[in-house]
């Protein structure tokens, strides 16, 4: 048997053991080619093949209706902050951004580049420990879009209800919880995600976009930067990212054999309340960051009494085979993130190992 641990690591991230086994399995002859994928053209029938089903796929879980199109870009996450703004925004045009913690700062610091950007919430003043209340928005309706970050990977919170933002079309960042249920996408106009949290190796960024916004594009920009140029060619203009996208494809067949993404968000509630559940039952050992609703499925957030014991904790960890615990290098802590790939076992073995480090310690 190969070596595998339990990889808490917010990304890249764990991956469906049965994927990577497959990938293994035909890595040297994919579908009897007698080449690899990574080697085969993707003008090719074989990658075609795979290119198609990808979609499809994704085009089926999230029953996506026929004028959303699909698009696999590279730059990451970051590059959409950028394009989004490039592409939509302009002259006159203007955007509101709801601010909830690093990735949507960095995301509005780009937008401001191209037009008239507003903040119409932020949680900053309460070190990023909740979801804004949709009370609390102050949307501004002729706003071309309002961009949200739907899992803040790194303070541990997460949209459970979607804003509500009338016609204007919502654009969010859904880099480390794409996927992790089924969601209505109508009220979003974009939605895009960094493929190495929940959807495959890095490499790769699934974009979603709506027919409408697609027409309403600068066009004055250049050709690679264009959603249109993608959307056209079926991300075909250049090479795509094909091994990352040829995995992505094996993930979304692997979530729906799970069952769809119903199950998989039972699977993801039942997973992470169980390590809530350990964080308050240990008589105040361990505390989470952030307040009850807001808390997020995918990255789980807590202190121990002091940094010596989060060093232990963590080490201690680790030969127990449950690695990637540290929290983000900008906040410290431990940052459990246990994505649609974490078994149920990896969480209850982490909760197990909670509960007897602090027996110990306090
Ligand atoms: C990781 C992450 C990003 C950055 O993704 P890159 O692909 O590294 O650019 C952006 N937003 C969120 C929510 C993330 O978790």
């Amino acid at each position: 048997m190969t070596k595998r641990v339990y990889n808490f690591s917010a990304g890249p991230a764990t991956l469906p053991l049965d994927v990577l086994k497959k990938a293994k399995e035909e890595f040297l002859n994919y579908d009897n080619t007698g080449m690899s994928i990574v080697e085969a053209s993707h003008r090719g029938k074989a990658y075609d093949v795979v290119h198609k089903d990808a979609s499809k796929l994704v085009r089926e879980l999230l029953k996506l209706p026929d004028n959303y199109h699909v698009l696999y870009l590279q730059g990451g996450a970051s590059l959409q902050f950028a394009m989004v703004p490039m592409n939509l925004l302009g002259e006159g045009k203007s955007a509101d951004y709801v601010i909830t913690g690093d990735w949507s700062k960095k995301a509005y610091k780009e937008a401001k580049l191209f037009g008239d950007v507003k903040i119409v919430a932020s949680s900053e003043e309460e070190k990023f420990s909740r979801i804004p209340k949709q009370e609390e928005l102050k949307l501004n309706s002729n706003a071309k879009y309002v961009h949200i970050t739907s899992n803040n990977t790194i303070f541990g919170t997460q949209f459970d209800k979607f804003p509500s933002a009338g016609s204007v079309p919502i654009v969010a960042d859904m880099s480390s919880d794409m996927m992790w249920r089924f969601f209505d996408v109508k009220p979003f106009g974009l939605i895009y995600a960094g493929a190495q949290k929940n959807l495959g190796p890095a490499g790769v960024t699934l974009v979603i976009i709506r027919d409408d916004l697609l027409k309403s594009c600068n066009p004055a920009l250049t050709t690679m930067l264009k959603y249109s140029t993608h959307a056209e060619k079926d991300s075909l203009f250049n090479t795509p990212p094909c091994f990352s996208i040829y995995i992505l494809r094996y993930v979304m067949q692997w979530i729906k054999d799970m069952g769809g993404l119903d199950v998989m968000e039972k699977h993801n509630r039942e997973k992470a309340g169980m390590i809530y559940s350990t964080i308050e039952e240990s008589d105040g050992f361990y505390k989470s960051t952030v307040s009850k609703d807001s808390r997020s499925m995918m990255n789980i957030t807590y202190r121990l009494p002091s940094e010596d014991l989060e060093k232990s904790f963590i080490e201690e960890a680790a030969k127990e085979e449950l690695v990637g615990l540290k929290g983000h290098r900008s906040v410290g802590g431990i940052r459990a993130s246990v994505y649609n790939a974490m078994p149920k076992e990896g969480c209850e073995k982490l909760s197990e190992f909670m509960r007897k480090f602090a027996k110990k310690h306090s």
